[in-house]
């Protein structure tokens, strides 16, 4: 292979080309250092300039203000599980828990380990073919937090819309569509994202949290465990994923470059768009999983008749050089996973290839 392919993997995912052609132009001698950035020193003014414009960059494009910390922290979006939970449940109080897929499964299991979790609201009944709604949601009586996970990267759905428990804080998993559109932060009380979907490289994942939830967390905990560490030292506790950062930096450059969240949402629109409309006018030879008010931009999931033709369609996308279309194990069926970073013209060559193998098989 010499050119580049569309990529629809998952996650690791496609990193914007102009990203990692700067990497690469920078990566023997970072800015006259005559140094890589992978072998400076995360205490020396270089870094410290990429973690703080990173910081700066990424409450710029939120459109927040230092009534929020951003973290750049390590164990992926895994480690939030139990962090989460550690740092806010005590002996009285309880979190709530909406379970939209595995991901906010796995999240309330780790919570379950630390104290009082209370599922505030479920569509596992209907294989989470959707987000429930608001009056499908039944909260505890004065929960410390409600946990939501965003976009549900296996199932292929996405809240459309963010829900309000007034004075509740939300903490949300955005793994898989952090930075993919605009959105109210004032509502969340803490937010998690593992980079290597939406934000960057595998190996960091960004957290804000919000100053007055902040000052509800535990402070007997493990040094590195307690989210205050890190906030008292800006992510330098002890050495940050420094390389990973610094691919974050040029990710967010990016997307700032491009005219921000509300013009990437309009292109994650547009690209979806393409997708979706040869499933809706394949008369039921592409099978959308989510249903239709619950659709996510950043993964579209569908069926087909039978696992060999599924099978057939993933071999020749390949060839095509559209890669990474099997959909996850527990869902079966294809996945397109089309995150900020895939260009325009990846979903319209997927939707052309979708149209044509329906021709040839259908
Ligand atoms: C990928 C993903 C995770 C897992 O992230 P890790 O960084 O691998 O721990 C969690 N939540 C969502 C929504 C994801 O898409």
């Amino acid at each position: 292979m010499t050119e580049r392919v569309y990529n629809f993997y998952a996650g690791p995912a496609t990193l914007p080309l102009p990203v990692l052609e700067q990497a690469q132009e920078e990566f023997l001698n970072y800015k006259g250092t005559g140094m890589s950035i992978l072998e400076i020193s995360h205490r020396s003014k270089d870094f410290e300039e990429v973690i703080f414009e990173t910081e700066a960059l990424m409450k710029e494009l939120l459109g927040i203000g230092d009534e929020f910390e951003v973290l750049f922290l390590q164990g992926g979006a895994s480690t939030q599980f139990f962090m989460v939970p550690m740092n806010f449940l005590t002996e009285e109080n309880t979190a709530d828990y909406i379970l939209t897929g595995s991901w906010s499964e796995k999240a309330l299991k780790e919570a379950e380990m630390m104290g009082k979790v209370h599922v505030a609201g479920s569509t596992k009944e209907d294989n989470y073919k959707y987000i429930p709604s608001m009056d499908q949601i039944t909260l505890s009586e004065n929960p410390v937090y409600v946990h939501i996970t965003s976009n549900n990267t296996i199932f292929g759905t996405q809240w459309q819309q963010f829900p309000d428990f007034g004075d509740v804080p939300i903490v949300a998993d955005m793994s898989s569509d952090m930075l993919s559109r605009p959105f109210d932060v004032s509502k969340f009380g803490l937010i998690y994202a593992g980079a290597q979907k939406n934000l960057g490289p595998s190996g960091v994942t960004v957290v804000l949290i919000r100053q007055d939830f902040l000052k509800k967390a535990n402070d007997s905990l493990p040094t590195m465990l307690k989210y205050s560490t890190h906030v008292k030292k800006k992510s330098l506790y002890n050495t940050p994923p420094s390389f990973n950062i610094y691919i974050v930096n040029l990710v967010l450059k990016w997307i700032k470059s491009n005219g921000g969240l509300t013009a990437i949402e309009r292109i994650n629109k547009e690209k979806a768009g393409y997708i979706y409309e040869v499933i809706d006018n394949s008369g039921g030879f592409y099978r959308g999983h989510a249903r239709k008010d619950s659709r996510s931009l950043m993964n579209v999931t569908f069926t087909m008749a039978n696992a060999d033709l599924e099978k057939t369609f993933v071999t020749e996308a390949a060839a095509k050089g559209l890669i990474g279309l099997k959909g996850h194990r527990s869902v079966g069926g294809l996945r397109a996973s089309i995150y900020n970073a895939m260009p325009v013209e990846g979903c319209k060559a997927l939707a052309e290839f979708m149209k044509e193998f329906q021709r040839k098989n259908g």
